[in-house]
C-alpha cells in the first residue's frame, strides 16, 4: 500500500452518516460500536493506493490544457481552481474492488452496518487522496499543491473521467477504470486535478458541489448542509 493511514477519519466518518457534532453527544452506541467493528474489517480489507502524473499546464485564451493531453479542462471551475498554478496533476486513488466487495457484504448484514461502512470508506478514500498530495509535494520541492478537484465536481464534467485515467495511465497502474455512464469502478475511487504552484493560492472553497458525498449525503437528502 501507498498512503499508510492507521485511522479512518471517524469524525469525517460520521458526518457523512448525517451526524452534526458534538459527535460525543449525538452518535448513538449502536452506531459508534458498528463503526469500532466496520472500521476494523474495512482496514484489514481495502488496499489503498494512488498514483499522479505531473503535466504543464498550457493556456490559450479562456482554455485550459495539459501538456502531451489532447483534450481540453473544460468548465469555469477547474479554471478557477487550476488559477495561478504552473502545473496540475492528475490525481488517482482507490480502495480496490476488495472495498466494494466489503460494502456489499455489509449491505447484507444491515442497513446500518451499510450506511456506517459506506461512510467509513468514503472518510478513507480521502484520506488515502490527502495522501497522494503529501506526496506529491514531497517530490516536487518548491511546489504547493491544491486539494483534488474530481471530474464531476462543479462543473468539471464527468465525461473526462476516461480520458484522465487513460492519461495517467490508472487502469493499468491501480485497477481503476469506468463504467460507460462514469461511473468509477472501484466505485471508492477519486479521480481528479490538483493544481501545483510555487506559491500557495486561493483556491476554490470546498462546497456541496465539489464533495464526494454529493450524491448520497444524508444532509441533502433533508435539504440541509453539514456543518
Ligand atoms: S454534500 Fe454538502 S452537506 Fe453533504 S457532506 Fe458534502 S459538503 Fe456536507
Amino acid at each position: 500500500m501507498n498512503g499508510e493511514v492507521i485511522g479512518i477519519d471517524r469524525e469525517n466518518a460520521y458526518r457523512y452518516m448525517g451526524f452534526r457534532e458534538p459527535f460525543s453527544e449525538n452518535v448513538d452506541m449502536k452506531t459508534a460500536e458498528t463503526a469500532d467493528k466496520c472500521e476494523a474489517e474495512l482496514l484489514k480489507t481495502a488496499r489503498p493506493k494512488f498514483i499522479w502524473r505531473v503535466f504543464n499546464i498550457l493556456r490559450s485564451g479562456e482554455d485550459v490544457f495539459l501538456d502531451g493531453c489532447d483534450f481540453m479542462l473544460s468548465g469555469n471551475d477547474i479554471k478557477k481552481h487550476l488559477s495561478g498554478c504552473e502545473k496540475a496533476a492528475i490525481v488517482c486513488s482507490t480502495l480496490s474492488a476488495d472495498c466494494d466487495k466489503f460494502i456489499a457484504k455489509m449491505s447484507v448484514r444491515g442497513a446500518l452496518e451499510m450506511l456506517v461502512s459506506d461512510a467509513l470508506a468514503s472518510a478513507f478514500i480521502e484520506q488515502i487522496s490527502d495522501s497522494a498530495i503529501k506526496d506529491l509535494t514531497e517530490k516536487n520541492k518548491g511546489f504547493t499543491a491544491t486539494w483534488v478537484f474530481g471530474a464531476g465536481y462543479g462543473d468539471f464534467p464527468l465525461e473526462i473521467l476516461p480520458k484522465l485515467i487513460a492519461a495517467a495511465d490508472a487502469e493499468r497502474k491501480i485497477g481503476v477504470s469506468t463504467t460507460a455512464a462514469n461511473t468509477l469502478i472501484p466505485t471508492k475511487s477519486i479521480v481528479g486535478i490538483a493544481g501545483l504552484s510555487r506559491e500557495m493560492q486561493n483556491v476554490s472553497v470546498k462546497s456541496c458541489d465539489n464533495c464526494n458525498m454529493r450524491d448520497r449525503c444524508e444532509f441533502r437528502k433533508k435539504g440541509e448542509v453539514c456543518g
